[in-house]
């Protein structure tokens, strides 16, 4: 196994013996990982726990978090033309000026239901129309994945965006919309220890089992006709059968004797990077919600999570946080970073600079892949490279998808079943 994220780890238990689990990093997690700093605690960044599989939410609830979860119901905001309305803008209008509900209704009666969906501006038009396009979906889009809806293909955003009919518009916008539309109207999340105690929960049993777990462990190159792997120490390793984890297009990288064409997709694969300004402050009050979308350009983040308000073991008593995430490709300057995370949040009336606890930013390089028109065609040649030698990919990053934790983990448990 290359890479201990939860694709990793989860492909480790499911094989259950005689394996060799190599982790780059000096912890095991991946991106599930929490950082602590002054009595708060910081996900990389605001993670949020949904599970469907039974097999997995038995593992989760009775395992790995036993007798340290809560389930929460969701409060995500969208924060737009001056007012907070509630998540998903398609559903709940009711607050918004009267011009753009009537834009939003207007354009989703007429949103044209036929032709061509070449890519995802043309798929958000035809299942929601001009209105709720150009006020939110359009903005939004084109701010976290840092290009134009029209470069990117159709299947960016498949599940996870709500599709309402045309009674939940119009009852959102007269403010009697239901509860709970979209995938995550309920979550989990750890008591204590942040997100990285699902990992740590995995890890253990991970390292109870017949098998190897190496941390520190980076692979830096991977000859798949000889099946062998060399370390960063220079360490060389055999194998037998493998699974990948880390991102794809670095998986590449690191192929020996790799053909031409399978080079040049795998440099077509892009992906888009977080910087998060994390910030701890005494309580100024304000609005209350877990995460809030920002879709406007004048605002140059895309999202702001408040941790402390899904568990408020995660800042010390009488203070909230914030993660505020910016979406960016190449290199952004943290200190500007920051003072707009800090801008932001003061005009949303949710701090108050004198009392500031604690203000840093980190930045996730891979975060969100990139699914523009080149993506599909590209990944499937490097994927199909790889299978060519019996390898198995799992894991956001090493399937090159838009997933969660959960697929993490199934994805992690399908490769190891794959190569039984
Ligand atoms: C901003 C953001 C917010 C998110 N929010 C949520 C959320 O709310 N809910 C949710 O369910 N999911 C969320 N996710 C998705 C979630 O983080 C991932 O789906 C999941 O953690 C991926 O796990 P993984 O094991 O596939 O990859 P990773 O966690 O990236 O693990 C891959 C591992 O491979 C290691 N590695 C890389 N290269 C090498 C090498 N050469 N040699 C050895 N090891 C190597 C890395 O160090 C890493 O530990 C979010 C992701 C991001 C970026």
């Amino acid at each position: 196994m290359v890479g201990g994220g939860l694709a990793g780890l989860s492909a480790a238990r499911e094989l259950g013996r005689e394996f060799v689990l190599l982790e780059a990093e000096d912890r095991l997690g991946g991106l599930c990982r929490t950082e602590q700093v002054g009595g708060f605690s910081f996900d990389w960044t605001g993670h949020w726990l949904h599970a469907r599989d039974p097999e997995m939410r038995e593992l989760i609830a009775r395992k790995w978090l036993a007798g340290n979860l809560l389930e929460v119901q969701r409060r995500a905001l969208i924060y737009s033309e001056g007012v907070w309305t509630r998540f998903p803008y398609q559903f709940n209008l009711h607050g918004l000026p009267a011009q753009t509900i009537a834009d939003c209704i207007i354009g989703f009666v007429r949103a044209a239901k036929e032709g061509e969906l070449g890519n995802a501006a043309d798929y958000i038009l035809r299942h929601l129309g001009r209105g709720f396009a150009e006020h939110f979906m359009f903005p939004y889009n084109e701010k976290l994945y840092t290009v134009n809806c029209e470069e990117l293909s159709p299947e960016w955003g498949g599940r996870f965006i709500p599709r309402p009919s045309l009674e939940e518009v119009v009852r959102g916008a007269l403010g009697l919309a239901g509860e709970g539309a979209g995938y995550n109207a309920t979550f989990w999340y750890p008591k204590s220890g942040g997100i990285e105690a699902l990992a740590v929960g995995l890890a253990a049993e991970v390292r109870g089992l017949p098998g190897e777990v190496r941390t520190g462990a980076r692979v830096t190159a991977l000859d798949l006709a000889a099946r062998r792997l060399r370390l960063s120490s220079g360490e060389e390793l055999p194998w037998d059968r493998l699974v990948l984890t880390a991102p794809l297009p670095a998986v590449a990288r690191l192929l020996v004797d790799v053909p031409v064409a399978v080079r040049e997709a795998a440099d077509k694969l892009r992906a888009v990077s977080v910087t998060v300004v994390e910030i701890g402050a005494e309580d100024a009050g304000g609005e209350r919600f877990h995460w809030a979308y920002f879709p406007e350009k004048r605002f140059p983040f895309y999202r702001i999570g408040s941790p402390s308000e899904v568990n408020p073991a995660l800042a010390p008593s009488g203070c909230r946080s914030f993660a505020v995430e910016f979406a960016h490709r190449g290199a952004v300057d943290p200190a500007l970073s920051i003072e707009q995370a800090l801008r932001g949040l003061e005009e949303c009336k949710l701090i108050d600079r004198r009392r500031l606890r604690l203000q840093r930013a980190r930045t996730i390089p891979v975060a969100y892949v990139l699914f523009d028109h080149e993506h599909a065609k590209a990944r499937a040649v490097v994927l199909a490279h790889l299978a060519s030698f019996g390898v198995e990919v799992a894991g956001r990053y090493g399937r090159w998808e838009y997933s969660s934790m959960e697929d993490a983990l199934l994805t992690g448990r399908e490769a190891a079943r794959n190569l039984s």
